[in-house]
């Protein structure tokens, strides 16, 4: 058990800032020097903590850094960052003024965004950069292409502020079945663009590339790619299979420690509902992890934990703070000894992929809800 977790439970999650510079670092000699790099560090860099995510990222020259909610963009400046900040989700009422104290630049998608960013700008007498976002055929945040011609003409009113970028977001980049969509979105994008320069807006940025685009689809690439997944080491559910082999490394650990340990006959009903009972004499560990921690109860009789670089099976119903796992058939067992349930232990390893697959859900969503309970510590390198 860490030392910085002393006075706390034994839970927390392990960022390894050596393998997120890894992975930044290859996905920077994959699209090369002409293209910058804006790292998603959305939702707490996908739970595993923007403020030390983004100074790593930025003391290696990530250019830029996105954000869904300008409150994210704020506790960045907070912590020091200086890079530029961009607000992927727009932002809302009343938070322009905070977008300019702070640096942060908003995509807008809707004339009341711009309205508001302009009577801000003008307020404080100076200029507001923003980035459109065209809907290129997600359906979600964006201008629609055939109401683009009046957004333009009506977004010509403001002279406080300046499209300083261009973006859309791909729906299924990742899906090699779908690829037809994804040439679709590009080419709706392209004509977007030229719209717009035709207009006289002058955007110095186009950004259409997530992960999976970043990974398989330079076409998209242009001034800007948008990765977040694969910086985090995430790949399985992320990228189509094949391609250049980018050699992710996963950032993210979890871990916890056996709290209790004990023998229980044949035959016992274990956890909420009896939803296990032992086949044999079998020997339990509880571990002060459950599913408010993010530990999905979806893993209930299926996820397995990694002791003493052995696999032991969750048994029972995952609880709000505790799971239950068989440690019958590992040697040597001890009250205290470390779990690993996400992460590498001996040559066994469980990536939020496998968790991901078990539980139904994607690997994002299992990383991004490991909650602010859990203590995330920054994994010193051997030479610290
Ligand atoms: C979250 C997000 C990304 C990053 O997606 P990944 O699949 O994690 O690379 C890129 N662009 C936008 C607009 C996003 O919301």
């Amino acid at each position: 058990m860490p030392d910085e977790l002393r006075g706390q439970r034994p839970t927390w999650a392990e960022i390894d800032l050596e393998h997120l510079e890894h992975n930044c670092r290859s996905i920077r000699r994959h699209i090369g020097v002409t293209t910058q790099m804006m790292a998603v560090v959305k939702a707490d860099a996908y739970g595993h903590g923007a403020v030390a995510v983004s100074r790593r990222l930025q003391a290696i020259g990530v250019e830029w850094l996105a954000v869904a909610l300008p409150e994210e963009g704020a506790a960045l400046r907070d912590a020091g960052i200086t890079a530029p900040i961009l607000c992927l989700g727009g932002f809302w009422n009343d938070q322009a003024d905070l977008l300019l104290q702070r640096r942060l630049t908003p995509v807008v998608y809707e004339l009341n965004l711009v309205e508001e960013l302009d009577a801000a700008a003008k307020m404080r007498r100076q200029s507001a950069d923003y980035h459109l976002k065209v809907d290129s055929g997600m359906g979600r945040l964006g201008v629609p292409l055939e109401q683009l011609a009046s957004f333009l003409s009506e977004v010509r009113k403001f002279t406080h502020v300046r499209m300083d970028g261009v973006l859309s977001h791909l729906a299924s980049a990742d899906l090699e079945n779908h690829d037809p969509q994804t040439s679709r979105q590009g080419r709706v994008f392209e004509q977007a663009v030229r719209q717009i320069r035709a207009a006289g807006f002058q955007p110095r940025y186009r950004h259409l590339a997530n992960s999976a685009a970043t990974h398989a689809k330079p076409e998209t690439w242009m001034e800007i790619v948008r990765p977040g997944a694969i910086l985090y080491g995430l790949r399985e559910d992320v990228l189509q299979p094949g391609g250049i082999d980018l050699r992710l490394e996963p950032v993210l650990a979890l871990k916890s420690v056996i709290e209790q340990l004990k023998s229980v006959p044949k035959g016992s009903a274990l956890g909420y509902g009896a939803s296990f009972r032992t086949s044999r004499e079998s020997r339990i560990a509880t571990l002060p992890i459950g599913y408010h921690d993010g530990y999905p109860r979806a893993l209930s009789n299926l996820g397995t934990v990694l002791v003493r670089g052995r696999r032991a099976p969750v048994v029972g119903r995952i609880s709000m703070d505790l799971t239950l796992v068989d440690v019958t058939d590992i040697e040597g067992v001890r009250l205290g000894d470390e779990v690993t349930l996400i992460g590498q232990d001996g040559d066994q390893v469980i990536l939020a992929e496998e968790l991901a697959r078990l539980s139904g859900t994607i690997s994002y969503e299992i990383v991004c809800r490991i909650s602010p309970r859990v203590p995330r510590l920054v994994r010193k390198t051997d030479a610290a």
